[in-house]
Order: C-alpha cells, then structure tokens, then sequence
C-alpha cells in the first residue's frame, strides 16, 4: 500500500484561531496526543527566543516521540541579506528540530504589492534558504505560499517558484491555498501538473485553508493527483474558517481511498483524540463533525434502526469503530455495559452485571447534564468506584462558606471556612486564597492535612472553565475541568453545576481522592 503523511499545525497555523491560547505544558499534550494517533510530522511554530518558545522547544527536545518528527517553523531569508546573515533563520537551523518548514512566496501579486521584490530575487530567496537549511543538514519542507493564486495568475512563474526549492534540496514542496478559496478541481489539476513537472526527486505536500469549505475536499483531491503529505489541524482548527481538518482527512485516506496512513489500532483511537484536543483547546466538541462527532453515527429508532440492526451498512458509510466512535440506538446499550466493564477492570475494579448496567445508567444522565469524562479519566474511576462499592471518602463534609469581598478603589479579598469531619473528630478552618477556588483549596487541605501527609505532594496545574449553554432546557452550567499531579501522574477531573464554585469543588474533591485510591 502506498504511504500518506499527516503533518499537523495545530501549534503554528492553528494557533491563529479564535480563542486559541495554550500553555506549554498542554501544548506538549497536544505533541503527545498526536504522536498517540501517529502523525508523522509536528509543527511546533518558531523557535523564537521568546521564553514561552523557548521552552516549548527546549521541553520538545527531551520529549521522546513514537513516531512523529517535529517540525519547526520559519520563513525564506530577507531580500537584502544572505543566508547566513538572516537572523531568523539561523534560529530555525540551530533549533533541534530535524525537519524545517520554510514558508515563501509564489505569487507575483504578493512579490508585487506586499513584499516589493523581484520574481528573480524571490527565487534566489527560496533557492537560498532552502539550500542553507539541507548544507546543515535539516530537511527542508517547502511551503509554497498562496501557491493555487500564483497558479491561477502565472502558472510558468509558480511552478519556478516550487523547481527552485526542489533543486535547492527540499525533500517536500507543499503547495498552500493560503486564502482557501480554491475548489478542488483546480486544485487537483494544479497539483497533478507540480507532480508531473517536479517529477520522482520531491515529494508534492497540500495545505488548505476552509474558506470555500472545501480544506478537506481540495486536500483529497490533491492526494489523487499524486501529493504525499497532508497538512492541517485535527478538528480544522485555524484561523477565519479553519485548516483542513486532518480528523476527516485521516479515515478518508485510509478508509475510502486505501492508503496506508497510520496503523488501524491507532485510526481507532481518532475520535477519543478528536474530543481530547477539544478539551484541551477549550473548544465544544461539535457533535455533528463527520466520523467522531457524537452524532455521526446515531440512529433515531425507526426505519433507520431497524436497518442498521439487519445490516449496519445500509445506513452507515463506514464502521463507526473503526474510527472510535460508537452507533447510537436506543437499543444497544450492551455494547455499553461492555465497555465499562472493560474500563473498571482497567483500574483493578470488578463490575458485576448489574452494578455495570446502573454505571451506564448514572453516565448517561451525568452526560446528560453536561459530564465530559474523556478529559477526566479520574472522576470516571471514582464513578466506577462508588458503583463497585469500593469508594473510601477522604472526609465528611459538614459545610463550607466563602467569602468575597471587594472595596470601593481597593483589592478583592477572599475567604473560605470549611467544616469537616474525619473519622468523626471535626475539624473547622479558614484559609485566604487569590480566587473562592484557591481559598476552598486551601482550607480543605488545612483542615485535613494532618490526616493525609501526602496531600502536600498535589499540585493543580490547571482550571479551566467553560459555560455550556447548550443544555438541555435546564439553562447555562458551569463545567470545570482540573488536572493535578503529585509529581510523578497526572490525573483529570470534572465538576459540573450551575453554580461555578460547586463545580469546582466537586472537581477539587475528586482531584484529592483520586491521589488516595489504592492502586
Ligand atoms: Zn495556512
């Protein structure tokens, strides 16, 4: 079977989305998501000097990947200097990074009105940067900027554009609809005829943006007409309407038109990674996304249920877990019941058949209400745990209260007083915080610290919020996700409540017991 490539820039060109801002530590989240699913390539952005970059670069430098190379990102060299002069891509050679994504033009309109530069001088500008990069020994990807606009205008000139870094070295030309305005007849002609003229030395890539909607539609068609890599985003995130979406791309690919991208056991995992990113992007999972949207495969009961019950394929396109994802039908709540046995012996539990049919039950009504247990693992094993009967409370709440005071020109203070009881002695104690969440944090620790040492090891490395305001006629909720660590695992868990500070308690007291569960 021939091979196809999955590049991801979900940390460059994903990044310009709205509402787009991860931390270094999630951004490594999102590296090790992807190589989970088997990317192979992952661009990480510019290696700036900024601190932030600088130590995501420095972080992805010891991180070992199964299968996917990082990529850093830069441009072609500055009109009026060499090479070697040009500051900014010495930063991307000296980077670690193995492979080199060099961005440049290959539009005259661009050369013209944007950067003021002759087409001879832009060819010895890719030629150049792209030559620099393979003499010290990187390998240099070509992004072809705003490539299908050039092709339109001056095809002759475009295709120079692309022979130039070929012969300069690049081991990959992709060509980018920058604008995403192309559709993907052109754009699998245009293609058709880089491949034909650049011949056997260099491998053709495709990146598509999703302004015609058409990002996955234009990528798909190029992989027709002879391209070999495949640029995007899982989940199409990017900025206006979005990068192709490599969460479409991938089944496609190996589904529908039989290439081998990544191995089947990975392609399975697709929309549990789909929902992860989401999660950690701070974005909703769109339920009516194609293959691992939660309605790609649901059924209402009827016509349609009955047929998929005589022969799946009479209703569906593809295998649903083939992909991840499960059929919907009101009947089929074994496959369920499976699945969570499955996962309770995971963490040492054993589900009886009764006991795992009423964890079903308590899932669905706590997804519901708006549970999202992918990026929770932890409170899915305390759930699972209750049902099982082997849950050990950390302590019995008696009550909380906290207080938040602002004064006219001065700071806001906050206060929080807990009352609880171990092993029936009480303890009561008041702690000040920078936020109710931090205050509660701290009064519970205090209050229970004396009883459980290892509590000092739990660190919370991140809260994030998010109003659901989809649901279901019972009006907004508030879900709080938080990830802890005690330095060695790192675990997730959930809260969810119209009032945010009972939804960060609830997430706060699943953190802390987790940590105490036997292993
Ligand atoms: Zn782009």
């Amino acid at each position: 079977m021939e091979q196809v490539k999955l590049y991801d820039t979900t940390l460059r060109d994903g990044m310009g989305g709205p509402g787009m801002s991860l931390s270094v530590g999630e951004k490594l989240k999102v590296v090790q998501a992807l190589d989970d699913l088997g990317v192979h390539f992952i661009e990480a952005g510019f290696p700036s000097s900024n601190p932030k970059e600088a130590e995501l670069f420095q972080r992805l430098a010891e991180l070992e990947l199964e299968k996917a190379t990082i990529a850093a990102f830069g441009m072609t060299r500055r009109r009026d200097r060499s090479a070697e002069d040009d500051e900014a891509l010495r930063i991307v050679v000296e980077c670690f990074a193995p492979v080199v994504c060099l961005v440049g033009k290959s539009w005259g309109l661009h050369l013209e009105k944007v950067i003021r530069v002759s087409a001879e001088e832009n060819l010895a500008m890719i030629a150049d940067s792209i030559a620099f990069c393979h003499e010290r020994g990187k390998r240099p990807v070509f992004d072809a900027e705003h490539f299908f606009d050039g092709y339109r205008d001056d095809p002759g000139y475009a295709l120079e554009c692309v022979r130039a870094a070929a012969e300069a070295g690049a081991e990959n030309v992709t060509l980018c609809d920058t604008n995403g305005g192309s559709l993907p007849g052109f754009v699998g002609d245009a293609t058709a005829a880089v491949v034909a003229a650049l011949g056997d030395g260099v491998e053709v890539g495709i990146h598509t943006h999703n302004d015609a909607e058409c990002a996955v539609a234009s990528s798909l068609a190029a992989v027709e007409a002879g391209a070999r890599l495949v640029q995007g985003t899982v989940n199409g995130y990017g900025e206006r309407c979005g990068n192709a979406n490599l969460a479409s791309i991938l089944p496609a690919l190996q589904l529908k038109m039989g290439f081998d991208v990544v191995p089947p056991e990975r392609l399975a995992t697709l929309t549990q990674t789909s929902h992860y990113l989401d999660e950690l992007c701070n974005m909703t999972p769109y339920p009516d996304r194609p293959y691992v949207g939660r309605n790609s495969f649901a059924h209402k009961a009827g016509m349609h249920a009955a047929g998929v019950a005589a022969d799946a394929s009479t209703f569906e396109h593809l295998d649903p877990e083939a992909v991840g994802n499960q059929r919907q039908i009101l009947a089929s709540e074994l496959a369920g019941k499976a699945t969570i046995r499955t996962q309770a012996s995971q963490a040492g539990l054993d589900l009886g058949e009764q006991q795992a049919a009423q964890a079903v039950e308590r899932l669905k009504q706590r997804e519901h209400r708006g549970y999202h247990y992918e990026a929770a693992p932890a409170s899915f094993e305390l759930l699972l745990r209750r049902e099982a009967g082997s849950y050990e409370p950390l302590f019995e709440l008696e009550s909380f209260k906290v207080l938040v005071e602002k004064r006219a020109g001065g700071g806001v203070e906050t206060e929080a007083t807990i009352k609880v009881k171990v092993d029936g002695e009480r303890y009561v104690r008041v702690a000040e915080g920078n936020g109710p969440v931090n205050a509660l944090d701290k009064a519970l620790r205090g209050a229970i610290a004396d009883r459980y040492p290892h509590l000092a090891d739990i660190e919370l490395t991140n809260y994030k919020v998010r109003i659901l305001d989809e649901s279901h006629g019972t009006g907004a909720v508030t879900r709080v996700l938080l990830d802890s660590s005690d330095g060695e695992r790192e675990w997730g868990t959930i809260g969810v409540s119209e009032n945010i500070i009972e939804a960060s308690w609830e997430a706060l007291v699943d953190s802390l017991e987790y940590a105490f569960q036997p292993r």
